[in-house]
């Protein structure tokens, strides 16, 4: 029998966690509650694990892992209605987020072994007796703490890296999707069955917080800056490394040469994508004077034409969590009481669970619907004299996740002036999806990297090797060197290095 509860709340009763439809409230599943004891027995679980999956090599690990994104591509449409039951994003979203995990993983299994194997490093004419190695070996045990907002893509972005390169995964979904957690799990174990390589612990804050201190070898957090503060600081206990993936505050700028109609649809999808719950949406838009009118109207126009609900076709879906409904409504507020006007929504938009896209202009730059991450269907839109004003005004926020740039001239050199990790030009939010791109941020936002090559190599330690080839010409790692030698060594760096070109 299904049972009701409220909308969006999880609650834990006799021990287990009742994730439910943020909308509906419909119970979606159950799962046990780990408290710090169970946390330390799925790591020591997984130490064992990942002894014996390290020990597959990579071509294994490749065949298994593909296995899965295989397994996960044939099932993606049940995972993307399991995302909806449990967070309300309709299921072509769904579809999105789970295709992007899907690819992100591929991506891992096929090219761990390129990035990470053992090869040989130059050496320098100084220590040319010796031969150099570089290999990036697994950590061990990764603890991965997700968010609910894309349960399956923003995990994936660790849990898939994070085992490409070796390691075992203790991970821990958010109180909010537990159930694509599980889903997560169970689809793993059945191509690896052998060892607990990637296992689900469940409950709520105090859950995370045993596994920062349960002894894994490295924590991969994804959620809000204020939660990653905190992990990094139960991290630092122990001193555990920490991959810290915050919240943003992305700008979109429109330059005077940009595909109007194109900005304005990349800036209502990237906005208003996952009902604004993105941490790399678009929630600014700095827009040149001369087009400003001509983009505003495109970019009403078309944000009042999407729909809001739980219907099939809807286009967006609830707020997930309630406690982000008080901060969009408060962020609207502030705005309009401090001298912005709705073009479009406003503080009437917030109707629980939903929020109906909102388009605030005249807002004040140090209001909190421009300086603080509103995660929901809102955009602030701004007139700038010039790009320059646009870059300055965009870097001028604590956060530097992604951003957009819609121009062609002046587009590549406005993108990378930027202070953010990531920026897309005449697109979206597309860096997300790339998977040969690294992924992360700069300032609040955070810090390490998912994704390409610098995401697997974040899931392991280099080990740097040297090996004698020849006896040293010039031997100076020995006490019994000569004085003589020693002179030499004198004169060669002289005549080696001492040049300043
Ligand atoms: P939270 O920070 O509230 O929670 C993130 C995770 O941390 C959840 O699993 C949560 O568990 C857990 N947690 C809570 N308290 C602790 C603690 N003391 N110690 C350890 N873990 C803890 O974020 P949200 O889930 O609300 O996610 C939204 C945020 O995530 C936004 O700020 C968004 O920008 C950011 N985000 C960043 C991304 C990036 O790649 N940079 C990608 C996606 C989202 P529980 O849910 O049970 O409380």
């Amino acid at each position: 029998m299904t049972a009701t509860h409220v909308p969006g709340a999880p609650s834990v009763e006799d021990g287990q966690l009742i994730s439910t439809n943020p909308a509906t409230g419909a119970e979606v599943g159950r799962f046990p509650v780990a408290g710090a004891e169970e946390v330390v027995a799925a790591v020591d679980r997984a130490r064992a694990a990942a002894v014996w999956w390290a020990g597959l090599g990579f071509a294994e690990r490749e065949r298994r892992l593909l296995r899965w994104s295989a397994l996960i591509a044939h099932r993606i449409t049940g995972l993307a209605e399991l995302i909806r039951a449990e967070g309300g994003k309709p299921v072509a979203e769904g579809v999105v987020e789970s295709a992007a995990a899907i690819d992100h993983l591929h991506w891992a299994a096929k090219n761990a072994k390129r990035v990470l194997r053992l090869r040989r490093r130059r050496s320098s004419v100084l220590v040319a007796e010796f031969s150099a190695f570089l290999e990036y070996q697994p950590y061990g045990v990764i603890g991965v703490i997700g968010p609910w907002n894309y349960p399956a893509f923003t995990p994936m972005g660790s849990i898939g890296y994070a085992l490409a390169a070796g390691n075992a995964v203790v991970f821990k979904p958010s109180e909010y999707t537990p159930a694509v957690g599980a889903w997560l799990g169970e689809t793993f174990a059945s191509v690896v069955p052998e060892q607990p390589v990637l296992q689900v612990v469940y409950g709520l804050g105090e859950t995370g917080a045993a596994l920062c201190r349960s002894g894994v070898d490295k924590l991969a957090f994804t959620g809000s800056t204020a939660t990653g503060r905190t992990v990094m600081a139960a991290c630092a206990e122990t001193l555990t490394p920490v991959l810290v993936e915050c919240g943003g505050k992305d700008a979109m700028i429109v330059d005077t040469d940009a595909d109007l109609d194109a900005a304005a649809e990349a800036c209502v999808w990237g906005g208003l994508t996952n009902a604004g719950q993105s941490c790399v949406g678009i929630e600014r838009v700095y827009v040149a004077a001369p087009v400003y009118d001509a983009f505003l109207q495109r970019l009403v126009d078309k944000a009042s034409a999407l729909s809001v609900g739980m219907d099939e076709g809807a286009d967006m879906g609830p707020i997930t969590t309630p406690a982000q409904l008080d901060t969009v409504r408060r962020h609207i507020s502030d705005a309009i009481d401090r001298g912005g006007r709705a073009v479009l929504g406003g503080p009437d938009a917030v109707r629980a669970p939903y929020v109906h896209p909102t388009i605030l202009v005249d807002v004040p730059e140090d209001s909190a619907a421009v300086c603080e991450e509103t995660f929901g269907p809102t955009l602030t839109v701004r007139k700038v004299s010039s790009v320059d004003e646009a870059v300055e005004l965009a870097n001028a926020v604590r956060y530097g996740l992604g951003g957009a740039v819609f121009g062609k001239r002046r587009a590549m050199s406005v993108a990378r002036r930027l202070r953010t990790g990531m920026t897309s030009i005449n697109s979206a939010l597309t860096f997300a999806g790339m998977p040969s791109l690294p992924f992360g941020g700069v300032g609040d936002s955070g810090f390490g990297r998912i994704h390409g090559d610098d995401g697997l190599r974040e899931f392991a330690r280099a080990k740097a090797i040297t090996r004698r080839r020849a006896p040293s010409l010039l031997p100076s790692t020995t006490f019994e060197r000569t004085p003589r030698q020693v002179a030499m060594v004198v004169r060669a760096i002289r005549l080696l290095r001492g040049r300043a070109r």
